[in-house]
């Protein structure tokens, strides 16, 4: 074990089952720990560095920025802000933003919004309907509206307002919704939670339903936005548009920065019902500006569109040579690959060990999340590395 790694545990409270690498500089989809060596990375800070390491982009923006203006408070307004919110409407089919500073953060404030709906045009309704095996942050609300036991347990009692229903059933969010329901919350595909896909018509029957009943629809785009799916939201693909969305992960390329975004129906706060210190500042709102224009100039989501399948065909190709694979799912660069046993820690460990960085979605799933700007040349090295790894694995 490194010294760094000795610190950890005895200063760090231990919540995250790290893997035995400290890492001290990136570039692209590149990475080097403290001796030099390189890594391939297709964690990029867990979907987080859509552009990839220090993209000169986001670096020259945070540095410019640093050296003009940092923080202000939201009493002022301040320029980044103002033109990363018009940036977003522009791209998106919401009319306003919120920024905050972690996808949790957005997620409750969604919540809040909806609540604020609620009570302005639901007689108060206050619950949210969520899909279990979802995922939404870890505050104690957020905890509440991720449908996953082993997240919960730990913490009860939870919020109330919350019911967790099945995901891809719309039958499910049918009989869950009350009087009491202001709001459906679901992920276009449940990424944590095992990178599952719904059916192709499971959102537009939300949508109906939503609208039948006069509750609000919350898409959580927090991984799935800015491209990670091969457009830049998930909902372009759904033939649908959500009342409220979140982002933050890719939306900084790296820097934190979240978003709740809504259209002018459901954007129901005044002045006084939400806020934040740090929320929208500067330097984050600089970087963020940077990273989504050079995403929609340069049609990165694209690009993740077109090396996502090249991706998808190469590990459909391990799948054939590997009869322990069960299942390569994934839409644009967000990707599981699932064995029949957990051999999940092994196969990272084994990639690790071939320059290759991987997710453990499951003891027995990977998931693979690379910067959205690499092209096939990376996708070919991370096969054969993969390759080398699962054929270690056998024998
Ligand atoms: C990561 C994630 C969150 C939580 O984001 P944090 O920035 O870790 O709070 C919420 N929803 C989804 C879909 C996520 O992937």
């Amino acid at each position: 074990m490194s010294n760094w790694q000795e610190l950890e545990h005895k200063y760090f409270m231990h919540t995250f089952d790290r893997v035995p690498v400290t890492l001290v500089r990136g570039e692209g989809a590149r990475v080097w720990n403290e001796d030099g060596r390189e890594y391939l990375d297709f964690v990029a800070g867990w979907a987080v560095n859509s552009l990839g390491h220090c993209h000169p982009v986001v670096a020259e923006a945070v540095a410019e920025q640093a050296h003009t203006l940092i923080q202000t408070s939201n009493q002022f307004y301040t320029i980044p802000q103002l033109r990363l919110a018009e940036l977003l409407v522009q791209n998106s089919c919401l009319d306003k933003v919120f920024l905050c500073n972690s996808g949790a953060e957005a997620n409750e404030g969604a919540v809040k919004l909806a609540r604020r709906y609620g009570k302005l045009n639901l007689n108060g309704a206050y619950e949210v309907i969520t899909a279990m095996n979802s995922f939404h942050g870890r505050t104690l609300a957020m905890t509440a509206a991720t449908g996953q036991p082993k997240f919960q347990q730990p913490y009860l009692p939870l919020p109330l307002g919350f019911i967790n229903v099945e995901y891809n059933n719309i039958a499910a969010i049918k009989s869950a919704t009350t009087n009491q329901t202001c709001a459906v919350m679901l992920e276009p595909v449940e990424a944590e939670g095992g990178v599952n896909i719904p059916d192709d018509k499971y959102l537009a029957a939300v949508r109906g339903w939503c609208d039948q009943k006069g509750i609000l629809l919350i898409l959580d785009e927090i991984q799935t936005g800015i491209g990670r799916m091969g457009t830049l939201f998930a909902y372009e693909q759904y033939g649908i548009e959500p009342d409220i969305m979140t982002l933050a992960k890719g939306l900084g390329s790296g820097v934190p920065i979240g978003a709740i975004m809504a259209k002018d129906r459901a954007s129901v706060f005044v002045p006084g019902d939400h806020g934040s210190t740090f929320g929208g500042n500067v330097l984050a709102c600089a970087a963020s500006y940077a990273a989504v224009k050079f995403i929609t100039d340069s049609d990165i989501a694209g690009n993740a569109k077109r090396v996502g399948s090249y991706f998808i065909t190469g590990l459909e190709g391990l799948k054939h040579k590997f009869d322990f694979i069960t299942d390569v799912r994934g839409r644009g660069l967000l990707i599981a690959m699932e064995f029949s046993s957990d051999i999940a820690q092994s196969v990272l460990m084994a990639c690790l060990d071939g320059g290759l960085l991987v997710n453990r979605l499951k003891p027995n799933a990977l998931r693979f999340m690379p910067p959205l700007i690499i092209g096939n040349e990376e996708v070919d090295e991370a096969l054969g590395i993969l390759d080398r790894a699962l054929s270690s694995i056998v024998s």
